[in-house]
């Protein structure tokens, strides 16, 4: 009855932060209007060789510079000639077009201030947030106020895209259709896994828009405090939700390859950030995804974002991450249950597979010895004294600020 009753406040307080984001959005994307950002690639060109270079470009619907980049020609050197004059087949003039179409329709499509400033923004967060985390003052108020300012700044005020994930499902899908990887694409996608092997999974953590919204969600049915769904939560067994990630980049790269479809953007879930194209199916998925993160730690993240995979691998190779002093460490356990996924009880009990850490600060915080370090090196394995200390600790622990319910 007492949970029911304070149930109330929670789901209050989150539809409230879904209409003020979704609200708020709709006013950004108007702001910034203009570009597409995403592209519609055709599927098949009309071509004989008899055309006409010019012909080929108006008849297809593209700018003459396209022609200029598929067949490498000189300006003005398409007036006067046919397409069979470049001595290729149809299949081959094709497939340059599509490839300098597809790169054509990708640049244009971008708003590049808007990308400027969010990378610019970037490198100006996450050296806060690194640094908090970095010297434990990542307390559960100040983790609430940095995602809540991720979440306004990244994704509110400067829209979907570009986003981490977008960077690797269109990659692969535009590889998958036509062919090509856009350059740009893949300089921001090499950065977000800078990012990600510099510092534990950073860009995930405190510089996804999409992340950070479904971190805030699970958090405020955390109460202020910050240790347990107030409203019960569910950590998923790791080789559910990864077995199920592996699934869906499975199926999202089979089918770019085999039928040129993008599997993801119908449910694209960053579309809850420019809310007027979200369509039934990413409607659905959005809201799917923001009721779950009530219940479980970033359900999108863990159960099928691309970058959440490949992220999760870089993570194996991270030079800052969260370490245990085992000779610190009362093995009380405070630090796994205040984890909100698996990620603490793997790390402390030195599992092979170690699930998504978000180096979220909640185990480092919530330490009474401070044996938990968000440090540089390998991981220490744990004493033979250590392995036989009972799980509930050895009496060191200090009792006030481990009151963790299980
Ligand atoms: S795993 Fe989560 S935080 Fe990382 S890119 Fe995907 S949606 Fe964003
Ligand atoms: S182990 Fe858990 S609590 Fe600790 S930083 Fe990672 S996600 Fe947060």
């Amino acid at each position: 009855m007492k949970r029911i009753k304070k149930s109330g406040p929670v789901i209050l307080q989150a539809v409230a932060l879904v209409a003020i984001v979704l609200s708020l959005s709709v006013a950004s994307s108007r702001l910034w209007g203009g570009k597409p950002e995403k592209v519609e690639l055709p599927a098949a060109f009309t071509l004989r060789a008899e055309m006409p270079l010019p012909e080929v470009a108006a008849v297809n619907g593209f700018p003459k510079k396209i022609l200029q980049k598929a067949f490498s020609l000189q300006p003005g050197e398409a007036r006067g000639k046919t397409l069979g004059d470049l001595g290729l087949s149809i299949e081959e003039a094709e497939e340059h077009l599509r490839k300098a179409h597809a790169l054509g329709q990708q640049h244009s499509s971008k708003n590049w201030v808007k990308i400027f400033s969010k990378f610019a923004l970037w490198f100006a967060f996450l050296p806060i947030a690194f640094y908090l985390v970095l010297r434990n003052r990542m307390t559960p108020k100040v983790r609430k106020g940095m995602l809540a300012a991720s979440l306004l700044i990244f994704g509110v005020a400067l829209g979907s895209d570009p986003n981490p994930m977008g960077t690797i499902k269109d990659t692969i899908t535009l590889l998958g259709i036509s062919g090509v990887v856009f350059p740009p694409r893949a300089i921001a996608l090499s950065v977000f896994l800078l990012t990600v092997i510099l510092a534990n999974k950073f860009i995930c953590s405190w510089g996804c828009h999409l992340g950070v919204f479904q971190d805030l969600l699970h958090r405020i049915n955390r109460g202020k405090r910050d240790r347990r769904g107030t409203i019960p939560q569910w950590k998923p067994p790791f080789w559910l939700s990864n077995g199920i990630r592996v699934a869906t980049f499975a199926a999202l790269t089979g089918v770019a390859f085999l039928w040129a479809y993008d599997l993801i953007e119908p449910i694209d879930p960053f579309r809850v950030f420019k809310p007027a194209h979200l369509g039934i199916a990413g409607g659905i998925a959005v809201f799917l995804v923001l009721t779950a993160s009530l219940l479980v730690y970033r359900p999108w993240c863990n159960f099928f974002c691309p970058f959440g995979l490949v992220g999760w691998l870089g993570e194996k190779i991270s030079i800052f991450k969260m370490k245990v002093d085992y000779e610190n460490c009362p093995k009380c356990d405070a630090c796994v249950k205040v984890c909100p996924s698996t990620a603490m009880d793997a790390i402390l009990y030195q599992d092979k597979v170690i699930p998504d850490c978000y180096a979220c600060g909640a185990c480092m915080d919530i330490c009474p010895t401070d044996a938990i370090q968000f440090g540089t090196g390998r991981r220490e394995r744990p004493t033979k004294e250590w392995m036989e200390i009972p799980k509930g600790g050895n009496g060191t622990q200090k009792p006030d600020r481990i009151s963790v319910a299980a």
